[in-house]
């Protein structure tokens, strides 16, 4: 599963709780973005154009899935040099699992973007992709049909999580304003998150 996780939070795991279920997957890696390039630069504050550090995420990551045996964290697109795209993804995670059938999760939002501008071909053939919906996100595949009439016919399904209007934007807003992000996040992150002052309006 992959995106920015900044931070992570319980919509996050409740969709690969899901996902997992539902296709009978024996692990969820969560793959935390390095530089989205559609979110560059270090997040100031809680200016909705930055990104937290990668190291920052990817603890936060670790953290909230340490408890799931079936939930594990991925480095490949931290450690990656440059902007993080999907197929670099992909290619690394099968290089990593040979054997496997590989799958790949994540928000119809993001999923639009990255079937629309990156190696789309390419990615159909390095795994199957799942696209979560939350409360207020419907995807529209109409544009997507195009491209997916040559495909398999399991290159992309899609998926509803139950009802779970949590975001990670709202989760930045509520630390920078001192409100509670208990219960929205894993116990840990809350505290991860205090400890080192994340998401404050006046830090830099
Ligand atoms: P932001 O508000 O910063 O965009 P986010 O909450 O969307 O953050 P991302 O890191 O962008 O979190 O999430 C990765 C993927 O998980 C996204 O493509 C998103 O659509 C999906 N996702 C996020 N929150 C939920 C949720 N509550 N239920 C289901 N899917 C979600
Ligand atoms: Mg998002």
């Amino acid at each position: 599963m992959g995106g920015t996780f900044d931070p992570i939070h319980n919509g996050h795991l409740v969709a690969g709780s899901e996902v997992a279920h539902r296709f009978g997957l024996d692990e969820v890696i969560f793959v935390p973005t390095g530089r989205p390039w559609q979110k560059e630069g270090p997040r100031a504050g809680a200016d909705p154009g930055r990104v937290t550090p990668a190291e920052h995420r990817y603890l936060m990551a670790v953290i909230a899935t340490a408890s799931n045996p079936g939930f594990t964290v991925s480095r490949v697109d931290i450690d990656r040099e440059g902007v993080t795209y999907t197929v670099d993804t992909l290619r690394d995670l099968r290089r990593e699992y040979p054997d496997d059938e590989l799958f790949f999760i994540t928000g119809a939002d993001a999923l639009e973007s990255i079937l629309t501008w990156q190696n789309w071909e390419e990615l159909f053939e390095l795994a199957h992709f799942i696209g979560v919906s939350r409360p207020g996100y419907a995807l529209d595949a109409t544009h997507l049909a195009e491209h997916l009439a040559t495909k398999p016919p399991h290159a992309l399904q899609m998926m509803e999580i139950p009802a779970l209007a949590i975001s990670s934007t709202d989760c930045r807003e509520r630390a920078g304003h001192g409100r509670p992000v208990w219960y929205l996040v894993p116990d840990g992150v809350v505290q991860y998150i205090s400890k080192h002052g994340l998401y404050r309006k006046e830090s830099t």
